[in-house]
């Protein structure tokens, strides 16, 4: 059999081990004095228009057509919609003919790079990154390359970019609002990131595509907002998901987005057709597709996410521990107080707080928060982290 699959399958995430641990030790301990912040599970509901949809679809559509195939690729009046999206909220073209829709980020992303690379690309990411862009990128054929970002902000480092990229660089691939450092690229890394594509592609005669990771894209703070990169640089393609926004991880839908205008949009189009196929990812559920064409715009009540961000980042800084405050997403990086960041976590599993060592998201030293989690939990958790900081003399400015 195929090792490298008997590999994959074999070995359990780090996240999922610590999930696991979580479920014995609350059946231990109870479930409300284990604080599980190890996995991006939403915890806020799907807004009311969600569920009512579905049951109006379920309750007016013939359903033979309802829970049918769709064309591979999606059907086109859902594609329709979210072009329409696309245009009016963004301002940017977009077209019903380059639109793929998939079961969630995860198969967006599998999709694209397995369509843009060859055997013996490579894909440049920054650390800390998503722990399976490795896996896809391998599936893919192709290397990830990770470059450590600026350890004071985690926005990227341009100038480690511009040595990287070589001329087996397919594609670059970035994450903002970033699982897990929680931080939202600035315009202006934007714009030098593409002037930086630009100059390479045209130093190595080719196209060197972005892939942008979005699930996170509407959890943002404080009025940041998030670039949309089809406007900075041409080559993009959008890997976007429902999972987060709707608070849908489990129904698996999302879309691939090849910008019309980008280089051999039309055949690279196809490709993430062709990709698509490869997989097995040919028409993602129907029901839900037809749900989010009626629910564009629409996005689950985020202020909760903001509220315990603030909460919890205010605490753990003033326990001593630090970390870049996030604009979005739901997660904390906090530097760990030990170069051992799975030292650390085994420590903080003694006062029944699960975190995650950064190890796996390319970044050793930190541990990351996973805050999509109820405020009453964070606020039970608070004596834990307190207990944790004063186990390492970390300053107290209480
Ligand atoms: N990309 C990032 C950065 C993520 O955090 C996740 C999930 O947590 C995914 C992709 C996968 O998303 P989905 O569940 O929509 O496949």
């Amino acid at each position: 059999m195929n090792q490298r699959m008997l590999g994959l399958g074999s070995r359990r995430s780090v996240i999922r081990e610590i999930f696991e641990f979580g479920k014995k030790r609350a059946a231990e301990i109870g479930a409300e004095n284990v604080y599980d912040f190890s996995l991006g599970n939403p915890s806020v509901e799907p807004p009311q228009i969600v569920t009512d949809t579905l049951q109006q679809l379920l309750r007016d559509e013939e359903p033979t057509a309802l829970h049918g195939y769709t064309s591979a690729q999606g059907d086109a009046a859902v594609r329709e919609a979210i072009a329409g999206y696309i245009r009016k909220t963004h301002g940017v073209e977009a077209d019903a003919n380059y639109i793929y829709m998939t079961c969630g980020a995860a198969a967006s992303l599998t999709i694209s790079l397995s369509a843009i690379c060859v055997p013996g690309d490579e894909v440049i990411t920054f650390a800390p990154y998503f722990t399976e862009y490795k896996v896809f990128s391998e599936t893919a054929g192709a290397k990830l390359i990770a470059l450590d970002s600026d350890p004071d902000t985690f926005q990227i480092d341009l100038y480690k970019l511009e040595e990287a990229i070589n001329e087996r660089t397919a594609a670059v691939l970035i994450n903002s609002p970033n699982n897990p450092s929680g931080v939202v690229y600035r315009e202006e890394t934007i714009i030098r990131l593409a002037q930086i594509l630009r100059n390479k592609s045209a130093q190595f005669g080719k196209t060197i595509y972005l892939i942008t990771d979005e699930p996170y894209r509407e959890l943002v703070y404080g009025g940041v907002t998030v670039p949309y990169l089809t406007k900075y640089y041409p080559h993009t393609v959008v890997c976007y998901s429902y999972s987060k926004s709707l608070s849908l991880p489990g129904e698996r839908i999302g879309y691939v987005f090849v910008n019309p205008s980008a280089d051999h949009a039309k055949e690279l189009y196809l490709a993430v057709c062709g990709a698509g196929r490869a997989l097995g990812y040919v028409c993602a559920p129907s029901l839900f597709q037809k749900m989010i064409a009626r629910c564009q715009g629409v996005t689950s009540d985020v202020s909760v996410y903001e509220r315990n961000r603030d909460l919890l980042a205010g605490a753990l800084t003033q326990y001593g521990f630090s970390c870049v405050r996030p604009d979005g997403a739901f997660y904390l990086f906090v530097r760990s107080p030990e170069p051992d960041a799975n030292a650390f976590c085994e420590r903080a599993k003694q006062f029944n707080l699960l975190l995650v060592p950064g190890d796996d998201f390319g970044c050793k030293g930190y541990v990351r928060i996973a805050y999509c989690v109820s405020p009453a939990m964070i606020e039970r958790s608070l004596p834990s982290f307190k207990k944790l900081a004063e186990e390492y003399n970390l300053k107290d400015c209480e």
